[in-house]
């Protein structure tokens, strides 16, 4: 089977998730929406996507010497799935127009998670999407959370987690968002949203969160905290970590200190947009105390690391693949995700 798709919502997730349909050959992109006809929507029509946008505003972009196909309603009729990827809260406001043209919809982190039958990150829980019409793919620092989580658990049983979630302020290309200079508590009245978020995925998990706010744009920062049911070695961990899909584990002995290195790195190695779809461990930070209280610290790209997710929904939603782990493998081979560097 190949999967008709349209994409509503062609910015920074969206972008990347066109690309990414592109080159899956159980998938076909029929088409692209957004509502202003600035230069993402010209490379849109560069790369050969379809536009569509709301009927109110195809004069705005016939203006501009955008050519566009339809309205949003006449994309939907063409295709057998819908990625939402709008701003937040957004996708919601949709879902009756999905539900009405019987399209099946994914829906991105920043809706609220009872937007979907279910919550989605496919090293998780892939089999809870199989069939269904509506799976909404957790945020880019729940989906972090959510892989090393869920491979530790896997591994070793998880007794508690405690983190703490360092966020860039705004994606590069926001200029209108902040801080400048500060340090946000995110909330301040704790916990941050990412621990109940996390449990729309992994139930019945101890986890508390918190989160801040920082002044850059390229990559959030984990410090994690697990206490296991096991007693393990750093090893052990690390052993766990490197033989996951979606998890690369970086060493300082190259020089890997900083979210500026893995940017440096995915540019040097010729990601697309520099974007880096694994989790990226700093190995070195990875450490063992009191026998079971494992510590680490990882950088997430949270323009990047849920692409191969929406991917996966799909096939679980079709069920063209009924086992995550083949799935997972197709995907991340059709997108050049690692699995060791070097
Ligand atoms: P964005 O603002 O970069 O892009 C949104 C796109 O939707 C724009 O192209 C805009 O023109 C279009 N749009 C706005 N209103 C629309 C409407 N009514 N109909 C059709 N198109 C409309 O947003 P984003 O950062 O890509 O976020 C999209 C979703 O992905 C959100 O739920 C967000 O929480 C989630 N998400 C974002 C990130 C991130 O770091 N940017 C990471 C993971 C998940």
């Amino acid at each position: 089977m190949v999967v008709k798709v349209a994409i509503n919502g062609y910015g920074t997730i969206g972008k990347r998730l066109a690309d990414a349909i592109v080159k899956q050959d159980d998938m076909q992109l029929i088409g692209v929406a957004k509502l202003s006809p600035n230069f993402d929507a010209l490379i849109a029509v560069k790369k050969g996507f379809k536009l569509y946008t709301t009927s109110d505003r195809v004069k705005k972009f016939e203006d501009a010497g955008l050519h566009v196909e339809g309205t949003i309603e006449e994309m939907l009729d063409a295709v057998d799935l819908v990625i939402d990827a709008t701003p937040g809260g957004m996708g919601a406001e949709y879902k009756e127009l999905y539900a009405n043209k019987k399209v099946k919809a994914i829906f991105q982190g920043g809706e609220k998670s009872h937007v979907a039958e279910v919550s989605f990150n496919a090293l998780c829980n892939y089999g809870e999407a199989l069939g269904k019409n509506f799976v909404r793919v957790v945020s880019c620092n729940t989906t972090a959370l959510c892989r090393v989580i869920g491979v530790l658990k896997n591994a070793f049983g998880v007794k508690k987690v405690r983190a703490t979630i360092v966020r860039r302020g705004a994606d590069p290309h926001e200029v209108k968002k902040g801080p400048i200079e500060a340090l946000v508590p995110n909330p301040v009245k704790l916990p941050s949203h990412h621990g109940p978020d996390v449990k729309t995925v992994i139930p019945d998990l101890d986890i508390f969160t918190s989160a801040v706010v920082t002044p850059t744009t390229r990559m959030h920062m984990h410090v994690l905290n697990i206490v296991v049911e096991k007693n393990v070695d750093r090893e052990d961990v690390i052993r766990v970590l490197e033989d996951a899909p979606r998890i690369l584990v970086f060493s300082e002995k190259y020089d890997f200190k900083s979210t500026a290195a893995l940017i440096e790195w995915a540019r040097d190695i010729g990601r697309p947009r520099y974007d880096i779809y694994e989790v990226a461990v700093f190995g070195d930070s990875v450490t063992v105390i009191n026998g079971n209280e494992i510590w680490m610290m990882y950088g997430v790209h949270q323009e990047a690391i849920v692409v191969p997710e929406n991917i996966d929904a799909i096939r679980a939603m079709f069920e063209i693949e009924r086992d995550a782990f083949k799935s997972i493998e197709k995907t991340d081979n059709s997108l050049g995700v690692l699995r060791r560097w070097p």
